[in-house]
């Protein structure tokens, strides 16, 4: 090595040592005679400083130094002068006297600071990624992501789990995006699909009796890409035969616990809580709620079943809900401040929100009229309200009231400070429905992908054909502090089964036998019972960091676009790739 130490390895231990250090110049200040360098590496920062009086040729050397020049410096560490110590630095009771220094390459001025506090556009810090990985906050991030990525491998390899890497180039794999095709040159017009997950194959594998796989799996997705997603994400894909619901939970609680705890010292304590789908829906609007905070919505439809009010009785004719929330403490709401959430509900479809002040013991608002005084003493009663609350009503479909009110929900847990940003809260969310209807295509799909399993209680129904959107599926989702962080499910196992559910969802013989044909085949061979679940890492260390965008976490992700600024791609290519192809680009 060129250098005795790190950037972020020495203290007042190491005082007097003779050392060598390696690293990019960060700021530098001229103090006097004095000249001081923070010289940075991937493990921390070193205090450098010149004196024209130990070396004046080594001092004037100094001079020529910029920033992010990456240069070596031989010197004596010395205690720092009492009163300018940096306790916040793990290197900050010492300096480096220099005694030589080497540049050994010098940098173009960079587009921006290399520090965790500047101000800098995502569009540059994408281009430039190679000085922003410099930051500190991207190197603690992506040396964070190695650790947990070796947590999980370790704690996989101690209970007998096999790694196997699946295949990049390949199928559609029905996750529900779009996929992301690439052209076969030597099969001219056919496409590769890049997996959306290793689903297929993973369970292929348990029909291999491999019981217990993992990977650390890259999945492709071509969605409309938001906050938290990329085109392309990884995931701790696991599945296991001869299991229940019980052992992928076990398997997973102790990963999520041992990865928590020996990463940031938090105490996940499993098991883990767990809610039926339906029940999260009534508690929370959604199906991942955050559970850090009380302030659940409460279903009023039966009580105002039989009101005046005109808007509750149209909604009500169409089969929709009427959904209540108790904001606690802001009866005296001004106009504009209802107004703003009236705005803030039309985002999630809702056409209004009605409120109700809790005054001298009863409901007062604009249309209180509408209501008689039990409905209104009915609806008090239910939200627990007392004077100075202020009670919010959606009426609408099922879907729109309880989006808007689980977006009211999170917004007054913020509001009113309800969030301990301190805590981890982990629940499982079980029972989810089985199919859910695509009103755009006017057909039935699943709701989590076709291989998921019928809850026991529910095949008859499946088998008749009624009541689709009853049939509960065996399903389940791992939510922490209202973000899905792992999904999955027990699979089906009998190839009858499998082909009813196809059936169901619209996929006819001919077109299961073209998708997925081989791993109907596979379940003609002996196909166990197994299950599985896959986690979003990416998702994972936002959780961990504290961040808020899965763009901190990675590497070189992609922008909302889709693009990478650095590399630019997507690009165009040759005319003569395309011909290769046999692809002609449409003007
Ligand atoms: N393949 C599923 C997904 O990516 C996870 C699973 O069911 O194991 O969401």
């Amino acid at each position: 090595m060129l250098r005795t130490h790190t950037c972020g390895q020495l203290n007042d231990l190491d005082t007097g040592k003779n050392v060598e250090l390696c690293g990019w110049v960060g700021s530098r200040r001229d103090h006097g005679n004095l000249i001081f360098i923070d010289l940075r590496d991937g493990y921390g920062l070193t205090q450098i400083v010149f004196n024209p009086s130990l070396k004046q040729d080594v001092h004037r050397k100094a001079e020529e130094l910029r920033p992010e020049f990456v240069i070596k410096v031989k010197g004596i560490v010395q205690k720092r002068p009492r009163g300018t110590e940096n306790p916040k630095l793990a290197t900050g009771l010492i300096e480096v006297a220099a005694e030589s220094v080497e540049i050994l390459n010098k940098a173009a001025t960079p587009p921006f600071e290399v520090s965790d506090d500047v101000n800098v556009t995502e569009e540059s810090r994408l281009k430039y990624r190679y000085i922003d990985l410099r930051r500190p906050g991207m190197q603690k991030a992506l040396r964070l992501r190695h650790k947990v990525c070796k947590l999980a491998r370790d704690y996989f390899d101690e209970r007998d789990f096999v790694e196997v890497e699946t295949p990049i180039l390949t199928k559609s794999t029905p996750e529900g995006a779009r996929d992301y095709l690439v052209p076969s040159r030597v099969n001219p017009g056919m496409f590769y699909a890049l997996p959306q997950s290793p689903q297929l194959f993973k369970q292929i594998l348990m029909v291999s009796s491999f019981d217990r796989y993992f990977q650390i799996a890259k999945c492709f997705r071509d969605e409309d890409l938001r906050a938290d997603r990329q085109p392309e994400f990884t995931q701790f894909d696991i599945e296991m035969s001869f299991v229940t619901e019980e052992d992928i939970f076990e398997i997973s609680e102790g990963l999520m616990n041992k990865i928590f705890s020996q990463t940031i010292g938090y105490d996940l304590k499993p098991p883990f809580p767990r809610l039926k789908y339906a029940e999260a829906m009534s508690r929370f609007g959604c199906d991942k709620p955050d559970t850090r905070f009380g302030l659940e919505l409460a279903e009023i439809t039966d009580i105002v079943k039989n009101c005046r009010f005109k808007i509750f009785q149209d909604v009500l004719k169409k089969k929709g809900r009427v959904i209540a929330i108790n904001a606690k403490g802001c009866g005296s709401y001004s106009r504009g401040q209802l107004d703003e959430l009236i705005e803030f509900v039309k985002d999630y479809g809702a056409r209004g929100l009605a409120n109700f002040k809790v005054e001298k013991g009863a409901l007062a608002s604009q249309i209180d009229k509408f209501f008689s005084k039990d409905e209104l003493a009915g609806v008090k009663e239910r939200l627990a309200g007392v004077d100075g609350d202020m009670i919010f009503i959606v009426a609408d479909s099922e879907r729109i009231a309880y989006d808007s009110m689980a977006a009211i929900r999170k917004l007054f847990g913020k509001r009113l400070d309800l969030i301990d940003e301190k805590k981890f809260n982990f629940v499982w969310i079980t029972d989810f429905p089985l199919f859910k209807y695509n009103d755009e295509e006017k057909r039935w799909e699943s709701e989590h992908h076709p291989f998921t399993s019928v809850h026991p209680d529910d095949v008859g129904l499946l088998e008749k054909g009624e009541r689709l959107h009853d049939i509960r599926s065996r399903s389940y989702d791992l939510v922490v502090n209202g973000a899905e962080i792992g999904s999955g499910s027990i699979r089906i196992h009998e190839r009858k089964l499998q082909e009813l559910i196809f059936k169901t969802i619209g996929i006819g013989d001919d077109e299961a036998a073209l998708r997925f044909g081989f791993l109907l085949d596979a379940f003609k061979y002996g196909a166990p019972p197994h299950g599985g679940i896959a986690f979003g890492l990416d998702r994972l260390m936002t959780l961990l960091l504290g961040c808020e965008s899965i763009r901190d976490v990675i590497a070189f992700p992609k922008t909302q676009k889709a693009f990478c600024p650095m590399t630019n791609a997507p690009s165009p290519v040759d005319e003569k790739q395309l011909d290769e192809l046999n692809i002609k680009i449409k003007k």
